[in-house]
């Protein structure tokens, strides 16, 4: 008895340690091989796969079989497929007497989930002993697994020649299209080919697969599952005569994916479009290889759409297919030199802020701050333009004095509300350069920033004229991805709805002058806002474009850094930019003027300030609500004459009723020595009349000094012979044709009359500039020369 007990209880135990051991037999996931990233467009349409980590074309598990592989593979591998527990007894007897009779394997006997086990077990020999193995491991995989996520399992890793591996990338591989797409005899040729993955190689071996495939289409014909018709069509495809390559519309995009997304055992879907991808592609590279014949080797663009944010193209390099290593490189994420590209932001920002006006005019003169003295693309000066037309011709001076109006520190944080995170540094470091190019972003931040400013005023009219802090994001290339709510709705925002409509405006001149003071026409059939930029040293072209559905950015330029003469985002960006523009769909409406943050108010032409009681050119227009804080015009003033108007007076010297009052617009003398040469309507202020003269007050405002504008420090250049050159000095005059006499300290140096200008041989020291008309109106300046290079 007590025998007997024992062995019952070590039997027990004996069983229950099997039971286990078949239980935890099936790892808990059966494939660990890493998987290609195969990324989507919007539409499921396939834009591109990087191979995986091992070197095989291995697509994510596939979650669809389609029918038709379903019934091609089971005819073939596994009829009674539905019917058995991963064993199937009929074909294993039938496997054995047909091995014993040759004494080797020749039948597998195996079932769909035996060889599933087998795939997974790579390596494995195909000895009896593994065999029985995969038997059981087959049993305990169909105790876990349904039979369709067996079958789906068999598909996504069953060998398909080569580094093919999985019924997706051997769809792609053959056919060039998706396995969902393919025919009976596409799908026949490769419910075949696993089982002997070498036949698709050579010619002779493609014959015998042809013959193993149409013997399995006529087993499928025999049972009904085609027609006669299917058959009989479906025995003339041929053989596909070699492999193609796996599709890349956007090899970039891709790489980025396969970077940021962890999990590559799942379909990345994007928000890209397929179809304008592909035009994209096309016109970067046409425009590629233009560019190339000059040394300008990359390009990227990006296309947004405003109300989402999402990427509908990404082209981030159009050099993929060069033999060059830059070709790898995303210029839409890289970060480069920003030049002009950042200036509507500054304008939007400064009448945000009710510091100017949409028209208000700039100064555009000789400027120098420290060490920092810009200028103007063509080298001149226009004395003063309207801030909108300063924008239009992207004007580096009325720019920089904006920016330092605005201050830096606020314009950064500004910048960093949009989203541009590379922009870090501190106001110092940037300096007021920062507008023209001194910082650095990346086309994806400022295309992100461009389409948040216009779904923030797109949304202005809908959030009944509230703003959402969500509504700034940067841009996003994943289908689905979570849209922010709005539900933080609140009265303001850094960036104010109609500082943004007029921002849009001044940017939205199709024709005009650009950059290089050329005029160049770009066609496109709608009314768009667009900017170019060009980095310092002919690094950066840029361009972008701002429509109601659509943000393109364009950048054009070396990957590796290198300048060239010629690249200016007008030139070589713009063109590209609106052949993009020309491929998108047609919007239906432009941006609503936001009038509940507008008021009208009356606006002095000359100036584009608030009027002033002494403006006598005015209009009433819209302008930003926050407008009204602005300055009223400061330079319409009223001017006493004679009787003659041709001289001015005063009480002191002239009878005050014979006196007549006009309104003249006086600019500063040294805006009005620039601004007169383009606006001939400018009417400078009469003379005085001759008893008037000594009375008269500000005489300092006759003259004024132009430059050099840094007086500590008055730089005289060396000759390579030694000799120190020159130092000049330039000055306005009210009256030009008056004699200006030039001192240095007390000594004569001579007279200019029309044009002031005066160069002077000094040694480096400490001076004084003495200047005084023929009238004897005196100025003088202390400056310090110091030689150098
Ligand atoms: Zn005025």
């Amino acid at each position: 008895m007590k025998k007997a007990k024992i062995f019952l209880i070590i039997s027990i135990l004996i069983w229950l340690t099997l039971i286990l051991v078949f239980i935890f037999s099936l790892p808990s996931t059966l494939f660990t091989d890493p998987y290609s990233t195969a990324v989507y467009d919007k539409n499921h349409q396939l834009l591109g796969v990087k191979i995986a980590e091992d070197g095989q074309w291995r697509f994510p598990e596939t979650k669809y079989i389609s029918p038709k592989f379903e019934a091609c593979i089971l005819n073939f591998e596994d009829q009674r497929f539905y019917y058995h527990f991963g064993i199937d007894p009929i074909s294993l007897i039938r496997a054995i007497k047909q091995n014993s009779s040759s004494k080797k394997i020749v039948s597998g006997g195996s079932t769909i989930s035996m060889q599933t086990i087998r795939i997974s077990r790579k390596g494995k020999s195909r000895t009896y002993y593994q065999k029985i193995i995969e038997t059981i491991l087959a049993f305990r995989l169909e105790l876990s697994y349904s039979k369709k996520e067996i079958l789906q399992l068999y598909a996504s890793h069953a060998p398909f020649g080569g580094n093919t591996v999985g019924i997706e990338a051997a769809a792609w591989r053959y056919f060039s299209r998706s396995a969902e797409q393919l025919s009976w005899a596409e799908n026949a040729m490769l419910a075949v080919l696993p089982n002997s993955p070498t036949l698709i190689n050579t010619a002779k071996n493609r014959e015998i697969l042809k013959e193993k495939r149409d013997f399995l289409l006529k087993k499928l014909f025999s049972k009904n599952i085609i027609s006669n018709e299917e058959y009989e069509l479906a025995i003339l495809e041929p053989i596909p005569e070699h492999p193609n390559p796996y599709p890349m519309h956007a090899y970039h995009l891709v790489n980025r994916a396969a970077k940021e997304i962890p999990n590559k055992n799942s379909q990345i879907e994007t928000s890209i479009d397929i179809n304008l991808q592909i035009q994209i592609n096309e016109i970067a590279n046409n425009y590629n290889q233009r560019y190339k014949t000059n040394q300008i080797n990359n390009i990227a663009c990006l296309v947004l759409d405003v109300e989402s944010g999402n990427a509908l193209a990404y082209v981030a390099n159009a050099d993929i297919n060069s033999a060059t290593p830059e070709k790898a490189i995303d210029m839409i994420k890289a970060k480069r030199s920003t030049g002009s590209i950042l200036k509507p932001f500054l304008y939007a920002a400064s009448l945000s802020a009710g510091e100017i006006l949409p028209k208000t005019l700039l100064k555009d003169t000789p400027l120098r701050i420290g060490s920092f003295s810009p200028e103007n693309y063509d080298k001149t000066f226009d004395g003063a333009v309207s801030a909108d037309e300063a924008l239009a011709r992207s004007l580096n001076i009325p720019f920089a004095i904006l920016l330092k109006d605005y201050g830096i520190g606020k314009f950064i944080y500004i910048l960093k509300s949009l989203g541009l995170k590379s922009i870090n540094k501190s106001s110092e470091h940037y300096g007021l350069s920062l507008i023209l190019g001194g910082a650095e972003a990346s086309l994806w931040d400022i295309s992100s920033a461009y389409a948040s400013m216009a779904r923030s005023l797109k949304n202005f009219n809908k959030y009944q004229s509230k703003y959402s802090n969500s509504d700034y994001h940067e841009a996003n290339y994943l289908k689905n991805s979570k849209s922010n709510e709005h539900q933080d709705l609140r009265d303001w925002s850094f960036l104010s709805a109609s500082a943004i409509w007029f921002s849009l405006e001044a940017m939205s001149s199709v024709n005009r002058p650009g950059d290089e003071k050329q005029w160049q026409t770009f066609s496109s059939k709608q009314k768009i806002s667009w900017k170019t930029g060009t980095s310092f040293g002919s690094k950066d072209a840029w361009s972008i474009a701002v429509t109601p559905d659509y943000v393109v950015g364009v950048w054009v330029g070396n990957a590796t850094g290198e300048g060239r003469n010629g690249i200016t985002g007008l030139r070589l960006a713009a063109p590209v930019l609106f052949d993009i523009i020309n491929v998108l769909p047609a919007y239906k409406n432009w941006f609503e003027q936001p009038y509940d943050d507008m008021i009208l108010a009356n606006i002095c032409k000359q100036s584009g300030h608030l009027a002033g009681e002494n403006c006598c050119d005015t209009v009433s227009t819209w302008i930003p609500a926050n407008g009204i804080n602005t300055e009223i015009c400061p330079y319409h003033q009223k001017i006493n004459l004679d009787q003659s108007e041709n001289f001015r007076v005063n009480s002191d010297c002239y009878p005050v009723d014979m006196m007549k009052q006009k309104s003249y617009f006086v600019l500063p003398p040294i805006v009005e020595t620039y601004f007169i040469n383009s606006n001939h309507w400018y009417q400078s202020l009469p003379p005085f009349l001759d008893d008037c003269l000594q009375s008269q007050q500000n005489l300092s405002e006759q003259i004024e000094l132009i430059y050099p504008t840094n007086l500590s420090r008055v730089l005289i250049p060396i000759e390579l012979s030694g000799d120190t050159l020159q130092a000049i000095f330039k000055l306005s005059h009210r009256n030009p044709e008056t004699k200006v006499y030039w001192y240095i300290g007390e000594k004569y140096y001579g007279f200019t009359k029309d044009f002031h200008e005066m160069g002077f041989k000094l040694e480096p020291g400490s001076y004084t500039l003495n200047i005084m008309d023929e009238n004897g109106y005196k100025i003088s300046k202390k400056f310090k020369v110091i030689c150098g290079d």
